[in-house]
């Protein structure tokens, strides 16, 4: 590579294009784009065919076409709603367009007689062939010939039209093919298409370019464009990996014998998965770098034990450890369990627990920063800006799709005195196809406990619908009146809480009617926590038998006595979600069930995701299928889906490209680190400002 290639237009503002002020500037902004190499990278989403003119005559409900014509009318229409009506003739037909947002300007600005040029969809409406708000052009004078590429559809902003963009990326294009960029990748990843040449096709391919190819982003000039995004993509996450191993950490001790003391009292031997991810931990704890480390385990692996163990080899050496739960629930239930185990090892446990009054609060503050505490379990609030470690050398996060990254980052800040960072693990019952970890784990190690302990036997899942609902409840009956417990699971789609909560109360209340002979609790996310905890506790202690619950119970809770699961509306749930719930049963040696009361009808997919759910119990072929059938986003959960927002990318249709992906990313950083910095401002840079924000 040689030192003088240049990145001219890196560094040109857009502002240096023709028509651009510092107000269009602004918009532009917005959409991540400064200079005029982020135009070029503005990558459209959609393309559409403009490049003939079809008769109004030939028209059908349906297609979406070029048509021109004379303005014969143009009037504002009172009607359920004022509507902007213009009517235009071609002399095959009459075609009416019709505004329901427009200027009383714009009428006016459409004298009969008015040439126009019109693009849109054209509908059956109640004067015959409609469109609504098409894009037009006024033909002041001869219209020019319609274009002779397919147009481009782009991201667009609230005043940024696509017209607007259209001219801007064709000026963009024009320096382009003066002023060259500087191209990286390897001419295999290429596939014979120049930088240039690519982005010329993607901004303007040619009219018969294939353009179902094109909108699947299958065509190569786009792959070679995605290669280079993913490369790009790689770059920042091994970068960003690099910037924490060049941190320095505590090293841990290898082999403690708090470690041994602890599974002495352990009613179980470790699997041999357990072990040998613990030997893995182990490793990474006695070098004098922060670890990073994310252990997949399906649910019921054993990763408590396995976070508890890891935890010793920092409690040995007299350090802090944090262990950071998604939910109340869940870190209580921890609490509890990490009491009972490090308590016996005089170890003091300290928790900071939304339930904690403020002096109680204040306390636990003094305890953590005075070191005194030595192992602190809580929820997000333990990274919180009041609260200062002493020593804290290991942090550990349970089931960390649940949290974003800007938490897994603002833990690094926690560490002793700003001389080190502590090493983090994080634990997921999520597993993660290969090919998605790669793309967004990649800055992180990754171990898998992929055996269960012995003797579970199989959750069996029945798929059953609503109108069974009665045989259901019996089954519930009979169930807990042989002394075990039972939960109902009622989902919504709304995220919100509330509503979550009244279907909750609302099913609950059925259910204390048709089982009087039952103990029933009710616990959802509107329950204060202490409310919450008590009733998980008298669930936990057998009191309850029937447990009525919004998705709060989600990850984590370890009842074992629990053995029937009914999850209402299973339909509207992601199946890795159902199969996080589906694990809070099936802990113990008993047979266990978990009834999918669905809602009918149940459309082709639903019955395809249920049916999933019914054939597996394999965490790994469930999440295999989620990613098929509902895309990555919804798959490692909201909070990642902004890491994962690529502009042309698609971790699903790109998976082949990944392996040499990485490959080609590690050789540039390691050859040309300036290059891969170019790449990243390219790519990445941008977003990675918004995601700070
Ligand atoms: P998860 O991986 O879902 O977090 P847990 O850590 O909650 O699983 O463990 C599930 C249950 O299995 C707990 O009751 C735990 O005590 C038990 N367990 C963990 N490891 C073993 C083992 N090696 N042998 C038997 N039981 C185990
Ligand atoms: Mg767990």
């Amino acid at each position: 590579m040689s030192v003088a290639v240049t990145e001219t237009l890196a560094r040109m503002p857009v502002t240096t294009l023709k028509g651009v002020g510092a107000a269009l500037a602004e918009k532009l902004y917005k959409l991540n784009i400064r200079s005029v190499q982020d135009l070029l990278f503005h990558l459209p989403r959609q393309y559409e065919d403009r490049s003939h003119v079809t008769p109004i005559g030939a028209l059908r409900p349906g297609t979406t076409a070029l048509v021109e014509g004379d303005v014969q009318l143009a009037d504002v229409v009172l009607g359920r709603r004022r509507s902007l009506v213009v009517k235009v003739h071609d002399g095959t037909g009459l075609l009416t367009l019709r505004f329901y947002h427009f200027r009383l300007s714009q009428k006016d600005s459409l004298p009969r007689g008015t040439r126009l040029r019109v693009f849109g969809e054209a509908r059956a409406g109640a004067s015959g062939l409609e469109m609504y708000h098409p894009e037009y052009q006024v033909a002041d004078e001869p219209l020019p010939p319609p274009p002779e590429t397919l147009t481009p559809i782009y991201p667009v902003t609230e005043g940024v039209t696509q017209p607007r963009l259209r001219t801007l990326v064709t000026q963009a294009l024009e320096r382009l093919a003066r002023e060259g960029l500087p191209d990286w990748l390897p001419p295999a990843a290429a596939q014979g298409w120049s930088l240039p040449a690519a982005l010329r096709y993607v901004h303007a391919p040619p009219r018969e370019a294939d353009r179902r190819l094109l909108i699947e982003g299958r065509h190569p000039a786009q792959q070679r464009l995605a290669f280079e995004e993913l490369v790009a993509h790689q770059v920042s996450m091994q970068k960003r990996r690099a910037e924490v191993q060049a941190q320095r950490a505590v090293a841990l001790p290898l082999d403690p014998p708090l470690a041994r003391e602890f599974l002495a009292q352990l009613p179980f031997p470790l699997t041999g998965a357990q072990r040998r991810v613990l030997n893995e931990i182990a490793a990474d704890l006695h070098i004098p770098h922060p670890m990073l480390r994310l252990v997949q385990g399906d649910v019921g692996a054993g990763k408590t034990v396995v976070a508890a163990l890891a935890a010793c080899h920092a409690l040995q050496a007299g350090y802090q450890v944090a262990l950071m739960a998604p939910t109340e629930i869940l870190a209580e239930q921890h609490a509890a369990n990490f009491t009972r185990w490090f308590g016996a090892l005089d170890i003091p446990v300290v928790s900071l627990l939304g339930k904690l009054g403020a002096k109680a609060r204040r306390e636990a503050n003094e305890a953590i920063v005075s070191g005194s505490a030595r192992l602190v379990i809580g929820t997000h609030a333990l990274f919180q800006e009041e609260v200062r470690f002493h020593r804290l050398a290991l942090v550990i996060i349970d089931e960390q799709h649940r949290f974003g990254v800007h938490q897994r980052l603002a833990l690094k800040q926690k560490g002793i005195d700003g001389q080190t960072s502590p090493h983090q693990l994080i634990m997921t019952a999520t597993p993660i196809p290969r090919t998605l970890a790669m793309s967004a784990y990649g800055d992180l190690d990754t171990s898998v406990i992929d055996e269960l302990p012995p003797g579970r036997t199989p959750i069996q899942t029945l798929v059953i619908p609503n109108e069974r609902r009665a045989e259901i409840v019996e089954r519930i009956r009979a169930q807990c009146l042989t002394g075990r417990q039972a939960y109902w699971v009622c989902t919504l789609i709304e995220e919100s809480e509330q509503l979550q909560a009244q279907a909750a109360e609302a099913t609950f209340a059925e259910l204390l009617v048709a089982l009087p002979e039952l103990r029933i609790g009710l616990v959802h996310g509107r329950l204060k926590a202490a409310e919450k905890s008590a009733v998980m506790q008298a669930f936990k202690d057998n009191e309850l038998q029937l447990l009525v619950a919004t998705t709060v119970i989600e990850v984590g809770v370890d009842v074992p006595n629990a053995t029937l699961m009914v999850i209402e509306n299973p339909e509207r749930l992601g199946l890795a979600q159902l199969h996080q719930l589906r694990g809070r049963v099936g802990r113990g040696a008993q047979q266990s069930f978990c009834v999918l009361l669905y809602q009918t009808p149940l459309g082709h997919l639903g019955r395809e995701r249920l049916s999933t759910m019914r054939d597996t119990t394999d965490g790994f072929r469930i999440a295999e299928k989620d990613l098929e059938l509902r895309g990555p986003g919804e798959v490692l959960g909201t909070r990642q889906t902004g890491l994962l927002q690529f502009r042309l990318a698609d971790l699903l249709r790109d998976a082949p490209l990944l392996p040499a992906v990485q490959v080609c990313a590690r050789d540039l950083l390691a050859r040309d680190p300036a290059s891969a910095d170019a790449l990243l401002e390219r790519w990445v840079a941008s977003r990675e400002h918004y995601a700070q924000v």
